[in-house]
């Protein structure tokens, strides 16, 4: 059984989850469940629907941890598609915000 998988928040590499010595993430000390390798899948999904998605779950995430997982799941998916635009709310005003430094966001959570 391959028992091998990734910090939900951090992303980082849990090569057994079997051999942990805690059940919070050995970098960022996230209690949030682990991904498993054995789940990794992919999907046939369209950058609308995916940004629909996300910035829905960005907007009802009630915690600042519940935020920070949907932000590391987004910005991973992001990496994945450089060429694409970004997928959360928050990393979208943060753009407008650098493209237009005067300008008054308010609102989102996250804005930089
Ligand atoms: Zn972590």
């Amino acid at each position: 059984m391959n028992d091998s998988g990734f910090c939900t928040d951090c992303g980082v590499k849990i090569v057994s989850f079997e051999n942990l010595n805690t059940s919070n993430c050995p970098l960022c000390g996230s209690e949030s469940t682990p991904c498993a390798d054995e789940n990794q899948v992919s999907a046939s999904i369209n950058w609308h629907e995916l940004h629909i998605l996300i910035v829905w779950a960005e907007q009802f995430a009630k915690t600042s941890e519940m935020k920070r997982t949907v932000w590391s799941i987004a910005h991973r998916i992001e990496k994945q598609y450089p060429d694409k635009h970004l997928l959360t709310l928050a990393g979208e005003m943060s753009q407008l915000k650098r493209e237009f430094p005067e300008a008054k966001i308010n609102g989102v959570a996250g804005v930089e």
